[in-house]
């Protein structure tokens, strides 16, 4: 067994990773199936990369029939992804143009290169309603991920020292500093919508609790799945409350999402946004479950011993020490777990007198 297979942790061993250890050099690509090309690019964050999905197409224009690419997502606005990407279209593209621009969701690895694609090729942008608004909107004001309004809430939550509460609040430029622009138009994408893509048909299928309204595609001819976020081998996808919507109850819309993903063969190639692309689709949507029950029983465990705050449960969910941004996409999924049990009864909600909300057993 190689170093990076004795890495794989005990749930990664019940799925088959197709590929083994191979992944796509930076600008380069690996086909995962005819005329499906995985790209893999760098992000300077703890988590290190994002999957882009290159998809052979022809489509009927004014002048006839062109040949060219489907791009699904995009990665962040950085000199180093367009650098990537000067390396795809100069060695993947066979020579032919990049046609459509299909977004899975609005994060800014995802979206953030977007305008510079959709101008480049004259190329349409395709994409939930939800998320395309909710990414314009983001990418034009310092107040969505970060700023005073972040800031408030995850102090309701129990986030409340003077450092974090300031760190927050200047964060503000944050989705704009990775998304600084959006296309000014699109095609919108809905679940149950198909969308040809040269000689194959993907279907979309909707999720919620990780983005506003994510759209994975599935197509029947060669059993793929592109996951986008809603379905990762390795690592659980971000569940979060945010600020705009502080009563979601995010846990159970992406529990209820993953579960649609059951009725897709258990031998589907899942094609996910981070780590390498798998089959046991239905082996994962199980452990995630499973993942998420284990979280939900701790948080319980510890509201049955003292009311708790998000930041009194972050210690129990996440055991490994955080820094400031991901302290706040910690908080937003302890959110997600207590609210998950609030709204289903088990535990009580009430804000005390120092302003913080804190849950205890129903
Ligand atoms: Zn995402």
């Amino acid at each position: 067994m190689n170093e990076k297979s004795t890495r794989m942790n005990a749930l990664e061993q019940q799925l088959t990773y197709t590929f083994g250890d191979q992944l796509p050099a930076p600008g380069g690509a690996i086909e995962v199936a005819p005329g499906v090309k995985w790209l893999r690019m760098s992000l300077p964050f703890a988590l290190d990369h994002i999957n882009l999905w290159l998809l052979r197409d022809e489509q009927d224009g004014p002048a006839g029939r062109r040949q060219g690419w489907t791009v699904v997502d995009c990665c962040i606005t950085h000199d180093v992804s367009k650098a990537q990407w000067e390396q795809v279209f100069a060695n993947e593209l066979d020579g032919l143009p990049i046609l459509r621009v299909i977004v899975t969701h609005m994060h800014p690895d995802h979206v953030g290169l977007a305008h510079w694609l959709c101008e480049r090729w004259n190329a349409p942008l395709w994409m939930s309603s939800t998320d395309y608004h909710t990414a314009r909107l983001s990418s034009q004001t310092t107040t969505a991920f970060g700023g005073e309004g972040a800031a408030r809430f995850f102090a309701s939550h129990g986030l409340n020292d003077p450092d974090s509460v300031e760190k927050i609040r200047n964060r503000a430029n944050y989705y704009p500093s990775l998304v600084p622009d959006v296309p000014r138009s699109f095609h919108r994408l809905m679940d149950g919508y198909v969308v040809r893509i040269g000689g194959r048909d993907w279907t979309c299928i909707s999720g919620y609790g990780h983005a506003p309204e994510h759209i994975a595609l599935y197509s029947a001819q060669g059993k793929l799945l592109i996951g986008g976020d809603m379905m990762l081998p390795r690592i659980s996808t971000n569940v979060s409350v945010y600020e705009v919507e502080p009563e979601a109850d995010s846990l159970r819309l992406f529990l209820e999402s993953i579960d649609r993903f059951k009725a897709l063969p258990e031998d589907t190639l899942t094609l996910p946004s981070h780590g390498k692309p798998f089959t046991g689709l239905h082996t994962r949507i199980q452990q995630l479950h499973d993942h998420h029950r284990d979280r939900l029983a701790e948080v319980m465990e510890a509201c049955g011993s003292k009311p708790c705050s998000g930041a009194d449960i972050l210690p129990i969910m996440f055991k490994r020490k955080l820094d400031l941004h991901q302290t706040t996409f910690a908080m937003g999924e302890a959110v997600a777990h207590l609210h998950a049990l609030w709204f289903s009864g088990k535990l009580r909600r009430s804000m005390d007198a120092d302003g913080v909300y804190r849950f205890s057993a129903a």
